[in-house]
């Protein structure tokens, strides 16, 4: 099933050239090839992309003025163009980038002790339809192109670029299902993970999932060293189908099944996500029915505190409840964190900001 595409912007769409940034190298060099031009100008390319940040092809003045107009001819360099920058007290800053057909995104920068990590969007909202969840209101606009969520990467390094800091992590957690548009994002994480495209480790970068069975095989098949995460939200699948629609089409037992796949191929941990709704799923109850489900599994547990979204009536859990959870998968040997929570002020929560900023566009 293709998005819904009859809310399009404008027909410029239709026009539209492919983003610079979705080319991996070796297409790059392919492309150039084609064009009658040495394939080492990718690296140059590259250079210029990713390592000096180049804005325009213009200034690319190692290349020759020919190769320059051809890419200009042929590739879109402004994929985004920045529409609101919020920067939250604990240094968190939220930017709304609008796309050439009008449509808007979000990406967070997340400072870390650790380092500064950038949470980035897949799709224009979101068709899996989570009930609780504010990117999923007004459906699947259409997917993202690899470059425009390359782009959101660059951009925020661009931003650090003034202070001389540097992206030292990528979690693929914004808005949109990932697995939803699978070879974009594979593109996506080729391109950053390379070492002459940004050079983020696999290491460094995590995505994550609400459970599409089939791609969760052929991503373990990859066998790339990211992490990987799952929202689960439930212990077990009347409760999880409640909360997630997706569960109706891909149970929790197979969800299960494909997770042992994944760590007994890659011999990786998997991240579970575990959001805690006030009286839905925060009960020691749950607890104990998730630290059973998860026995002997190579894993760890994050819990989220719910992100209060207006449209979606969920409460939040009191912290000595949380705290209690916690205490609860602990005591049965499950490893688990509390997620920090960071940019409250600013509608950090996955599709907030689109949401209030871009009311006419969820309803379009
Ligand atoms: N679509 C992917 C990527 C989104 S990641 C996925 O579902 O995994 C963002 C995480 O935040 C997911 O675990 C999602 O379920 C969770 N989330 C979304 N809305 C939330 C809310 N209101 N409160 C807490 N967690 C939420």
């Amino acid at each position: 099933m293709e998005p819904n595409n009859t809310a399009k912007k404008s027909n410029s769409e239709e026009q539209q050239k492919p983003s610079i940034y979705s080319l991996q190298l070796h297409e790059l060099k392919e492309w150039l090839t084609a064009q009658g031009e040495k394939p080492f100008r990718a690296e140059q390319i590259f250079e210029w992309l990713y390592n000096k940040r180049a804005v325009s092809f213009e200034e690319m003045s190692n290349l020759s003025k020919s190769l320059r107009e051809k890419l200009e001819e042929n590739f879109n360099l402004t994929t985004l163009t920045t529409a609101i920058q919020q920067t939250s007290a604990d240094g968190t800053i939220k930017f709304l980038f609008e796309l050439h057909d009008g449509y808007s995104i979000e990406t967070v920068l997340m400072r870390h002790d650790y380092g500064n990590s950038v949470c980035v969007t897949t799709q224009v909202g979101c068709r899996i339809g989570c009930t609780f969840c504010a990117s999923t209101l007004g459906g699947l606009k259409r997917h993202l192109e690899a470059g425009e969520i390359v782009a959101q990467v660059v951009k925020v390094q661009k931003a650090l670029d003034e202070t001389g800091e540097r992206v030292s992590s990528v979690v693929i957690m914004g808005i949109g299902e990932p697995f939803d548009n699978y070879d974009n994002m594979l593109s996506f994480l080729k391109i950053i993970n390379h070492d002459k495209g940004l050079n983020i480790g696999a290491r460094h970068i995590t995505v994550s999932t609400s459970g599409i069975i089939p791609k969760i095989y052929q991503f373990a098949d990859e066998n790339m060293q990211i992490n990987f995460a799952i929202s689960l939200h439930a212990p077990n699948t009347e409760l999880r189908s409640r909360l997630m629609p997706i569960n109706k089409a891909y149970k929790l037992d197979d969800l299960m099944k494909a997770v042992r796949y994944y760590i007994d191929k890659t011999g990786r941990r998997i991240s579970f996500e575990y959001g805690l709704f006030g009286k839905v799923n925060d009960q020691i109850e749950h607890a104990e029915e998730l630290a059973n489900l998860l026995k002997g599994l190579k894993c760890h547990v994050n819990l989220i505190p719910v992100n209060y979204v207006p449209e979606r009536d969920y409460v939040r859990t009191p912290k000595d409840q949380i705290f209690a959870f916690e205490k609860a998968l602990k005591n049965r040997g499950i490893n688990v964190t509390i997620r920090r929570e960071q940019g409250h002020d600013i509608d950090a929560a996955c599709g907030q900001l689109r949401a209030k900023a871009r009311e006419e566009e969820l309803k379009s």
